[in-house]
Order: C-alpha cells, then sequence, then structure tokens
C-alpha cells in the first residue's frame, strides 16, 4: 500500500530515520565526488560505494547508478564490468535507507571539463524547484520552476523522467514530481511529506526511452516458484524487502535463466538503462527533502 493510499503523514520519529539516511547519504557523496577519477574501473568504483553504505551504518535502498554522457539513468556495472571512466559527463545516483527510509539524491561530475553549463542547468533547476517548496504548493508549481530555470539557461529539461514521494521500502511512491510545467500533475505538498526532486538537462530532445543494459530490478510481487535454482534465487531477492538491487548481488550458477523465469512470471521488474533518444548528453541533480509549513528540509544537503 502506498502513503498515498493510507494518506499518512510522518511522525517526528519516522522524520528522524530520513534524517539519518541522509546524513549517510551526505557522507557517500563526498567520498565519491574525491574518489572518481579517468582511467578508474567503474565495478571497483560502485562497490566502493555499496560497502561504505553499510560501514556507515545504513542499507541500500537501489544499487548506485553510475550513468555516462547520453545515459539519464539506470546503468550500474555488471559483475566483473571492465568498464573505466573517460572524459564523460557521469551522474552518479545514490539511495540509502535506514529501517526503509530512504535518502534519494544524485549529482553530475564532468570529468570532459565541456559540460560545465549542462551540469549547472540541472543544478540551478533542482535550486529553484526546492525554493519552491513549501505546504500548499502543487507539483505542478515545482515542474515549472524546473522547466523555466533548464529553458532560460539554453537546455530542455529531459519531459518523461520524474521525481516522486518515497515511503517506507518504496523508492518510487506518488506523487510524481515533473520537471515541466504541465497541469496534470496537481498534488499538493503537505508538511512531514517526503519527495525527491531530480531535474535532469539536456542538449537534445528531452525524452529517453530504454536501453539494453539490463541490471537493475525489483520484486513487484510475492509468488512461490516450485523450480528449486529459480527458488533458490527467489530467496536472495526477497532480502531486499522490495527494494531495488543489482544482478551482480545475486549468486547462482543459473543466474540468467532464473531472471528471465522470475520476470516472465511477473515476480521482478527490470529498470533498464535510460537513454537520451537524440542522443544528447544529460545531467541530473537530486536532493531528498521533508516539507514544511513554509520550506523545507533537504535531508541529502550538508
Ligand atoms: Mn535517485
Ligand atoms: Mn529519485
Amino acid at each position: 500500500m502506498t502513503k498515498s493510499e493510507i494518506n499518512q503523514i510522518n511522525t517526528e520519529e519516522v522524520l528522524d530515520k530520513y534524517r539519518a539516511a541522509g546524513k549517510i547519504h551526505q557522507q557517500i557523496m563526498k567520498e565519491a565526488r574525491d574518489k572518481i577519477k579517468v582511467g578508474m574501473n567503474v565495478y571497483e568504483y560502485a562497490r566502493f560505494i555499496d560497502e561504505r553504505i553499510i560501514e556507515l551504518g545504513g542499507g541500500s535502498a537501489f544499487p548506485v547508478n553510475i550513468s555516462m554522457n547520453e545515459e539519464a539513468a539506470h546503468d550500474t556495472p555488471l559483475f566483473n564490468d571492465p568498464r573505466v571512466f573517460g572524459e564523460d559527463v557521469v551522474k552518479i545516483d545514490v539511495g540509502v535507507h535506514v529501517d526503509g527510509y530512504i535518502a534519494d539524491g544524485a549529482m553530475t561530475i564532468d570529468l570532459s571539463g565541456k559540460y560545465d553549463g549542462l551540469v549547472k542547468a540541472s543544478e540551478e533547476g533542482l535550486k529553484a524547484a526546492i525554493d519552491t517548496v513549501k505546504a500548499g504548493v502543487t507539483t505542478q508549481a515545482i515542474g515549472a520552476a524546473v522547466e523555466d530555470t533548464i529553458t532560460s539557461l539554453g537546455f530542455n529539461p529531459v519531459r518523461n523522467l520524474m521525481g516522486h514521494g518515497l515511503s517506507q521500502y518504496t523508492f518510487h511512491d506518488e506523487p510524481s514530481v515533473p520537471n515541466i510545467n504541465h497541469p496534470g500533475f496537481n498534488t499538493v505538498l503537505r508538511v512531514g511529506d517526503t519527495i525527491a526532486i531530480e531535474p535532469f538537462a539536456t542538449d537534445g530532445e528531452g525524452f529517453v526511452e530504454n536501453g539494453s543494459i539490463k541490471e537493475i530490478y525489483s520484486q513487484i510481487k510475492m509468488k512461490p516458484t516450485r523450480v528449486p535454482f529459480v527458488r533458490k534465487v527467489l530467496n536472495q531477492i526477497q532480502e531486499f524487502n522490495g527494494l531495488a538491487f543489482a544482478k551482480r548481488w545475486l549468486e547462482s550458477d543459473k543466474l540468467d535463466l532464473a531472471m528471465i523465469q522470475l520476470e516472465r512470471e511477473g515476480i521482478i521488474t527490470c529498470y533498464p538503462v535510460l537513454v537520451e533518444v537524440s542522443g544528447g548528453f544529460v545531467a541530473q541533480s537530486e536532493h531528498t527533502l521533508i516539507v514544511t509549513e513554509d520550506g523545507c528540509e533537504v535531508t541529502t544537503r550538508g
């Protein structure tokens, strides 16, 4: 059941868990920014982030997304991935949870030195959105602030990617928070709501579509399976409590077959890499925040 269905207002005890997840997130992002460099292996980098989340007392809400250039989101290294960072525009999107309460935030690091303006457009879009947030404001108003800011800087927002609500063990809850001014988004924010805002700016057309890489999944249905090798993989997947996971985290000598079977049965769903349709480069900035009477508290910002 989603937060919107039960119309729940977060208690102070719950908000403290969001704050604790946010503190860990801030530390991870600082270390991730310091560590990245051209020539580094992406799999080693992802494992560093995975391990630091646990060392700092959190859990992964989803595998670190490391998406390059025209990829907007949902790339993450495969097991023993040989890729290394080049002079890329790199989006690092990290999810940390404490008892299921999530801090979701992203930054773009331009290793090429040529995309300052693009990175700034997503950052300024996020700032404008955060400045708009307070109780009583609609999600449409947030989208309008993002779109106006990004277009005024000469770029396009990615129109089919959105921010979202957060609730316990649910990393994409209602409401959707658009990156464009669209009247279809009219949820009114309340004190204590927890949302992630994530503007994507591009020098392309401003739409993404599914690419070919499939590595991030989540369980969406409880259903027993009788085939032993599939059940062995499902048992590992159930440990994630519905949060997203990477295929590289699972162990099985028939992993690919088991994943195909679980997806076919509707037990798991995949999040393929999202790629800008016209090949434009993409920058993303994201913070998680708690709505207050006259503004918001950004949990992922120090
Ligand atoms: Mn994110
Ligand atoms: Mn998000």
